[in-house]
Parts: structure tokens; C-alpha cells; sequence
């Protein structure tokens, strides 16, 4: 029997450390910001002509972004590390000496390129002949959530005429900087770049299908029991609910496995 809650010493410390990078990045961003748009917010009678909508977005966009570029690196190293180890683990329960070198190397190349490109993604961003450059059409991008929460706050505090400290009290409790939302964050990389690995691996194998091996943490029902009970599902097919892969919701811990046939699964972990 495999336990659902299995997890692995490396990922648990990308975990942590993402983490903590978070965390300590929130914490200064929370004193940055809240000092930027306060003063924004005294200057408030100069430009009383326009809307708050307008103004907000205008404030937003003044906020210095491109200091989140400074993430960058630190979530190179650690997704690259996360995948590099859930590669391993699958090369380990495929016990296939022969296709094992190829594939090792091959699936540790696509990780660290999977790395280094979610890592930009995750801030809004791409790499360009080497250098960072914004991108529109990234997905899940923390910037962007970061910016909405902000600019509601900003909405709010030029409808209520708030004080610079007030709106510094208002962005410490919001989800913004929060330390759940590192976590949050943390887990959801985490996660992605540990089932993009294994399923790499996977595909170089014959892998054909894929299930999902639910936490034990987890308690409430959602859509990951639905994908659950859908049983083994073909590997370029969404499950129910509609993710092509694990983590299907924002902090979820399930595994997902991959199947070859007539040579046993592939997953993060245990075979059966
Ligand atoms: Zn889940």
C-alpha cells in the first residue's frame, strides 16, 4: 500500500525554501509598496480630476516590477532541483536499466528548461535571447494576481480617502504579501514542476495513461476526486474538471502517476 501523504526529502525542501524566499520577498515588498502608494495617496488633490479606477491603475503601474525579476533565480535553481529529483525517483521505479541513461538525460534537460522558463513565467515574464522580457500571455503569473489585489485596495483607498497608514494596515492583512499566499505559491511550483517531470520521463517511456493518488491531507471533496474516481486517463487528456495535470487546484497535494503499459506505473514515489 502506498501512502498517499508520501513525500520526498528534496521536495519538501523546495518546498521550504521557496518558501521562505517568498516570505522574505513579501515582507520587504509589503514595506516597498505600501511606502510607493502612500505617497501617491498624498498627492491625491493634483489630480482630483480624474477617477479612482484611473488612478489606480495608474499607481499600480508605477510600482517597481521589476524587482520581482530578482526571484527569478532562486526559482531556476529550485524548480530545476524539484524536477531533477522527481526524474530520478521515475527512472528508479521504471527499473529500466537500458532506456535509462537516454531518458535520464533527456527529461533532466527538459526540467531544467522547464525551470528556467516557469520561473520567468511566474513573475509575468520571458526569456528573450537571454534576457527578461515582459509576457503577456503568461499563466498563473504572481504579478498579475498581485496586481489585482492591489489595485482593489488602491480603489478602496482613494473612494474612503484612506491614510497612507491605513492603507499600510490594509495591505499588511491582505492576502497580497501574506504568508499563505508563499506557501500557496510554494506548494503550486512546487507541485507543477515535480508532475512535469515525471511525466516527461513518462512519455520517453510509453507511458499512455495517468491517475491521480490523492493526499491523505486531503479532507474536503473537490475536483480532485473526481479525477481520482475517473481512474486511469489518457496522458494528453484533461481529467474531469478539466487540468491536463496535478496540482489541479492551488495547494493541491496529490500525485499524479503515470502508466506504460504491460511495465508497471511511473509516479512520484512508488510503483505498484
Ligand atoms: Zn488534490
Amino acid at each position: 500500500m502506498i501512502d498517499p501523504d508520501y513525500s520526498h526529502p528534496e521536495k519538501e525542501k523546495a518546498i521550504a525554501k521557496a518558501d521562505a524566499k517568498l516570505k522574505g520577498f513579501f515582507q520587504s515588498q509589503r514595506v516597498e509598496v505600501s511606502r510607493a502608494i502612500g505617497k501617491h495617496l498624498k498627492a491625491k488633490k493634483a489630480s482630483a480630476d480624474k477617477d479612482a479606477e484611473q488612478r489606480a491603475d495608474e499607481i499600480i503601474a508605477s510600482l517597481s516590477w521589476a524587482v520581482w525579476d530578482g526571484l527569478v533565480p532562486d526559482f531556476q535553481d529550485l524548480l530545476g532541483s524539484t524536477g531533477t529529483e522527481a526524474v530520478s525517483i521515475a527512472m528508479e521505479a521504471l527499473e529500466d536499466a537500458e532506456a535509462g541513461r537516454d531518458v535520464f538525460s533527456l527529461s533532466n534537460e527538459t526540467v531544467m528548461e522547464y525551470a528556467r522558463n516557469r520561473a520567468a513565467e511566474m513573475v509575468g515574464r520571458k526569456w528573450v535571447d537571454g534576457v527578461l522580457v515582459d509576457n503577456p500571455n503568461a499563466q498563473w503569473a504572481i504579478t498579475s494576481s498581485t496586481r489585482e489585489y492591489l489595485r482593489e485596495l488602491v480603489c478602496d483607498a482613494l473612494n474612503s480617502s484612506w491614510t497612507p497608514s491605513v492603507l499600510a494596515q490594509k495591505i499588511d492583512e491582505s492576502i497580497a504579501f501574506g504568508s499563505y499566499r508563499a506557501e500557496l505559491i510554494a506548494r503550486t511550483e512546487t507541485a507543477m514542476a515535480y508532475t512535469a517531470a515525471t511525466v516527461d520521463v513518462g512519455k520517453r517511456v510509453g507511458a499512455t495513461t495517468k491517475t491521480i493518488q490523492m493526499s491523505n491531507l486531503h479532507d474536503v471533496d473537490d475536483v480532485c476526486d473526481a479525477a481520482h474516481e475517473a481512474g486511469e486517463v489518457p496522458i494528453d487528456k484533461p481529467y474531469p474538471g478539466g487540468s491536463l495535470h496535478v496540482p489541479l487546484h492551488p495547494n493541491c497535494r496529490c500525485v499524479e502517476m503515470v502508466h506504460v503499459p504491460k511495465k508497471g506505473n511511473v509516479n512520484g514515489g512508488a510503483t505498484e
